[in-house]
C-alpha cells in the first residue's frame, strides 16, 4: 500500500529555491511530454534526514533521454550528456554546480488474462524495487498537479523513523554482495542501524562466501568510498565485528593495538582539516596506510591485489611507505633540526605525511611534521637561479646543490638576509675557472 503524502513545503523548507524551480519546470515538462517524472532515491531519504544533499536523481516514466533534452532546449546553460545504452542522462547546472542524472523506467505493459484490458504495472514501482535500501525507495512527484506528493511503496519512511537499514528482499546481499559495504556505510554515516532480518542477511552472505565473485574494481569502489567516510573508523569497526574484514584480507586485524593507528590518523586527518580548510588529502589513501600498516609485506601485497592494484602501483606504494618510515625513524632519534625536518619530509605525499604523524611515537616527531607543513614547507632562499647566474654561475646540477643548502640554512636561522646568502654561496660553492 502506499501512503500519500504531500512533502512540498518540507522541499521548499530544504532546497535552495532555484533546485526548487528547476524540480517544478521539471515537472511540467514531462507531463507535456506525456511523461511522469520523479525525484527519488537519495536526495527524498535526506530531506527528511535534514542533511544537505544535491545529487539529484530524477525517474523518468517514458523516455529519460528525450526528457533530458527537452529540457536542454529550453535551457541553453544546462549541459546534457545523454547515455543510450542504459537510457540515462545528466544534467550539469553551469552556474550552480548543481548536477543531475535522469533515468529512463520504461512504462512496462503487460497482457491481463481474458477480456481486460492492457494493465499497466507502474514501472516507478519496479524502478524502486531494485533498489538496495528501503530507506532509498522514496520517490517524491514531480508532474503538476500532484507536485510534491510523496510515493512510499516500501514502508521507507517508517525505516527512516525507526533508523533502519532494510534490504528490499533476502537475495539482496547475493544478488549484489556490494549492498553489504554500502549498509555499512549508511548505518554509521545517519547513525541508523541495520535490521535485524537484514543483519542475518549479512551473516548468510558471509557464510556463503558471496564476496568471493566480487571483481576487484567494484570491490575497490566500495572500500574506498568506506574510507571517505567521515566515520570511516567506525564503518571499519562494523566490518569486523560483522566479519567482513576478511573480504579483504583473512589477515586484516583490528584489535586495540590496530584501532589506536587508526584513531592517530583520524585526528592527524582532522587537525589537516582545520589547518587548511582549502586542501584535500585522499583520506581513503591515510586509512589505506594504517589499515595494512600491521600486515606482513606478502598480505600488503594481497591486499593490494585484491583491490585491483596493478603490480607497478603496489610496489610504489610499498617504496612509499618505506620512504616515510624511513623517515619517520630518523625525525624520532633526535630532535632534528628545522633543515632535516624539511628534507625528510619534502619529497613525501601528503597522506604519507599525516601517516608519519599518526604513526610516530615521540611526540616531536609529530611536532616536527606539524611544523612541517604549518610553516617550513614554504620556505624558500632570496636568492634563485637568475640570481646565481648573475653571481657567474652556470646553470646545472650545481644550482639545486647550492639552493638546498641555502634553503637549509634558511630553515636553520644560519643566514637572515639576502647578503647572508650570497656571502655564504661565494664562501661555499668557490667559482672554478670554468664556472663550474
Ligand atoms: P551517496 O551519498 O553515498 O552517494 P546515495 O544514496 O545517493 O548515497 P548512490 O550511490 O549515489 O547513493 O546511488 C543512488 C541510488 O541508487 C541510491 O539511492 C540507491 O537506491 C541506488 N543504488 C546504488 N547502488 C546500488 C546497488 N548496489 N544496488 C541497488 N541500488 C543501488
Amino acid at each position: 500500500t502506499v501512503r500519500n503524502k504531500n512533502i512540498k513545503s518540507l522541499m521548499g523548507e530544504r532546497l535552495p529555491r532555484r533546485v526548487m524551480s528547476t524540480l517544478k519546470e521539471m515537472g511540467q515538462v514531462a507531463g507535456e511530454l506525456g511523461f511522469k517524472a520523479y525525484l527519488v532515491g537519495g536526495s527524498v531519504r535526506d530531506l527528511f534526514l535534514r542533511r544537505e544533499n544535491l545529487d539529484l536523481d530524477v525517474v523518468v516514466e517514458g523516455d529519460g533521454i528525450a526528457f533530458a533534452r527537452r529540457y536542454g532546449e529550453l535551457h541553453p546553460e544546462v549541459k546534457v550528456r545523454s547515455h543510450k545504452k542504459f537510457n540515462t542522462a545528466n544534467l550539469t547546472f553551469a552556474k550552480s554546480g548543481l548536477s543531475l542524472d535522469v533515468a529512463t523506467a520504461r512504462l512496462e505493459y503487460y497482457d491481463s488474462p481474458a477480456a481486460l484490458p492492457v494493465v499497466e504495472l507502474s514501472s516507478l514501482k519496479l524502478d524502486l524495487y531494485r533498489r538496495d535500501f528501503t530507506i532509498n525507495t522514496l520517490a517524491v512527484q514531480l508532474n503538476p498537479p500532484g507536485f510534491g506528493q510523496l510515493l512510499d511503496f516500501f514502508d521507507g519512511l517508517r525505516d527512516i523513523k525507526e533508523k533502519a537499514v532494510r534490504v528490499m528482499h533476502n537475495l539482496s546481499f547475493v544478488e549484489d554482495p556490494t549492498r553489504v559495504f554500502r549498509a555499512v556505510r549508511f548505518e554509521q554515516r545517519f547513525g541508523f542501524r541495520i535490521g535485524k532480518l537484514t543483519e542475518g542477511l549479512v551473516k548468510n552472505a558471509v557464510k556463503i562466501d558471496a564476496f568471493k565473485r566480487l571483481s576487484p574494481r567494484r570491490l575497490f569502489g566500495e572500500f574506498r568510498q568506506m574510507l571517505e567516510e567521515e566515520r570511516a573508523v567506525a564503518c571499519l569497526q562494523r566490518l569486523r565485528d560483522l566479519k567482513l574484514l576478511y573480504v579483504f584480507n583473512p589477515d586484516l586485524k583490528l584489535e586495540t593495538r590496530e584501532e589506536e593507528l587508526l584513531e592517530d590518523l583520524e585526528e592527524a586527518l582532522a587537525w589537516h582539516r582545520l589547518s587548511f580548510l582549502d586542501q584535500t588529502v585522499e583520506q581513503w589513501l591515510v586509512y589505506y596506510l594504517g589499515l595494512s600498516d600491521p600486515l606482513e609485506p606478502e598480505g600488503r601485497q594481497a591486499l593490494g591485489r585484491r583491490l585491483g592494484m596493478s603490480r607497478k602501483q603496489r610496489d610504489e606504494m610499498e617504496n612509499e611507505r618505506e620512504r616515510a618510515l624511513k623517515a619517520m625513524n630518523l625525525l624520532q632519534r633526535k630532535k632534528p633540526a628545522a633543515s632535516e625536518i624539511y628534507f625528510l619530509l619534502h619529497a613525501q605525499r601528503p597522506e604519507f605525511q599525516l601517516y608519519i604523524m599518526a604513526k610516530a611515537n615521540r611526540q616531536w616527531a609529530k611536532k616536527a611534521v606539524s611544523q612541517y607543513m604549518l610553516s617550513l614547507a614554504r620556505v624558500r632562499p632570496e636568492m634563485d637561479g637568475d640570481d646565481l647566474k648573475a653571481l657567474g654561475y652556470t646553470p646545472g646540477p650545481l644550482f639545486k646543490r647550492i639552493l638546498d643548502r641555502l634553503t637549509a640554512a634558511r630553515l636553520d636561522g644560519e643566514v637572515l638576509t639576502r647578503d647572508q646568502e650570497e656571502r655564504l654561496v661565494m664562501k661555499e660553492f668557490p667559482k672554478t675557472a670554468d664556472g663550474a
